[in-house]
């Protein structure tokens, strides 16, 4: 299989073209190298009239056969890693580090998801009566995957909707569909036709997912804003929704920290894939004891060790900002932080005749708390680093948004970093640590960050309905 050309949605077990295409471009070089099909509403009725009929047989497979044609898709996305990962750089703009933790990430996650089994709980068994809940399969699932992490979260959809006996679809970002188009294509080598199938095409691609009668439950990760739309839209039949939001997550850092030791800890925790991160750091509050040294630190690290460039480069450390809707949007945060006089501690001029939508790294030097650069969610490399003095001030702070996707707290004194983190309003609290996932661990937002969870047995029960089945021993 080549990874380079022909890239087509997979319909059925077939690769199938569509009268249009939309163009993929190469965020480095703003170059247009590929091109996609657009699928046209009968292509997607196509795809889920072939899922319904998928699901019939494969709801009815074991746990056990469900494992083994997970494993064996992780197996494929480990022998065509080097083909994949190249690719995925190309078309998001990512560097190698972030894009074998992706591919290699994913095949991991296969594997442990393949792993978890569903309960049948008895809840009742006398010698009259016996009644068990059980976990079935919730129907036709509609993924729909953002351009951030475009392979594992589609795996993280994909993974569970197989686990739980469901079929499904899914609908890469427009911005990056390439790679997803790719490993389900790979994938049909080791499942039925129909089970798993992609269709690409523009956000319009979408809407008619949450609009399909015959969808029954759609996995989303995306903005908010979109969340919203999703949600809005499944309402009319009623079809599940678990949605994975944005976010505006806060690090506390405590008086106590040693600043050279942390920054770069710190600042991995806000510019991890170039900031491109529902899970970014997005507001740094540093106490004000600490504040001039870990601000210095952090910019000692970035100019001495960060380098932004093309992802394809072995030197890159962060890639490019990866579409041009949203490069205008990070412009803008600059323009607002320029036009409001805020100080930038580093960076805080774009080139914007670079070749490709680079970024620099910047430091925003205690902004306003009520900045669009600390209420917002930039989703670029653009950091507010904020002062404070109060412990209960700065949790309110922290906790003073629409958002609670993640948030973390930094210090030496254990007992403080646990007193706040456990007040902190948020789908993931990490204490000294961030960013750090598993199959295992529930992940999902509070608030307007999203609603249900990925992973874990309670990310696989979103696949599923409960069903309560009695039975009455005395005979019929
Ligand atoms: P987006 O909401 O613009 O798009 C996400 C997906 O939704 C794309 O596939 C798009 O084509 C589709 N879409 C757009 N409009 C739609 C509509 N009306 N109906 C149905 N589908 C529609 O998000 P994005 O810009 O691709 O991703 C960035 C956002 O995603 C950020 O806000 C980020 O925080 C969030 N995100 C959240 C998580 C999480 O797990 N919580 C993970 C990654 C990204």
């Amino acid at each position: 299989m080549k990874f380079d050309c022909d890239f087509a949605m997979t319909i059925n077990g077939q690769s199938v073209t569509a009268n249009n295409t939309q163009p993929v471009y190469n965020p480095a070089t703003r170059a247009v190298f590929a091109e996609v099909p657009d699928a046209s509403p009968a292509q997607l009725d196509e795809a889920v009239g072939t899922a319904r009929q998928a699901f019939t047989s494969w709801s009815k497979t074991s746990m056990e056969e469900r494992q083994a044609a997970l494993e064996g898709f992780a197996d494929l996305i480990v022998d065509n890693a080097e083909e994949i990962m190249a690719l995925l750089t190309r078309e998001q703009g990512k560097p190698r580090a972030g894009a074998e933790w992706e591919v290699l990430g994913s095949a991991d996650w296969l594997r442990a998801t393949a792993s978890l089994r569903l309960p049948q709980e008895t809840v009742d068994d006398t010698d009259e009566r016996r009644v068990v809940t059980r976990y079935t399969p919730v129907g036709v699932v509609g993924a729909i995957v953002p351009w951030n992490f475009p392979i594992l979260l589609a795996i993280w959809k994909i993974a569970p909707a197989l686990m739980a006996g469901c079929t499904i679809i899914v609908k890469p970002s427009p911005y990056t569909p390439l790679s997803d188009l790719k490993i389900v294509e790979l994938a049909q080598q080791v499942l039925p036709p129909g089970v798993l199938s992609a269709v690409s095409g523009g956000d319009e691609l979408g809407k008619w997912m949450t609009a399909h009668p015959d969808i029954n439950k759609i996995a989303f990760t995306g903005s908010t804003e979109t969340g919203r739309h999703v949600m809005r839209s499944a309402a009319d039949t009623i079809k599940r929704v678990t949605l994975e939001l944005g976010g505006n997550d806060p690090a506390i850092v405590l008086p106590d920290v040693d600043a050279k030791t942390l920054a770069p800890e710190l600042f991995w925790a806000a510019f991890q894939n170039n900031a491109q991160f529902c899970n970014s750091t997005k507001r740094l509050y540093i106490h004000e004891d600490v504040y001039d040294e870990v601000r210095d630190a952090l910019a000692d690290f970035v100019a001495n060790n960060i380098k932004v460039g093309d992802g394809a480069d072995a030197d890159t450390h962060l890639g490019p900002i990866q579409n041009s809707m949203q490069y205008g949007k990070v412009q803008d945060y600059f323009a607002d932080c320029h036009s409001n006089g805020y100080q930038f501690a580093l960076g805080g001029d774009i080139d914007e005749d670079a070749a490709g939508w680079f970024v620099p790294v910047s430091l925003v030097d205690n902004p306003p708390e009520d900045s669009r650069i600390v209420q917002e969610e930039p989703f670029g490399p653009i950091l507010p680093l904020l002062k404070w003095s109060d412990e209960a001030d700065v949790i309110a702070r922290a906790n003073d948004t629409i958002y609670g996707l993640g948030a973390s707290v930094w210090g030496k004194d254990l007992e403080a970093c646990e007193r706040i983190g456990s007040q902190l309003e948020a789908g993931t609290v990490w204490l000294n640590e961030v960013h750090q996932y598993s199959p295992f661990q529930a992940f999902g937002g509070h608030k307007q960050s999203g609603l249900g969870c990925e992973n874990s047995l309670h990310g696989l029960m979103e696949y599923t309905n409960w069903q309560t089945m009695t039975l009455n021993k005395s005979g019929g």
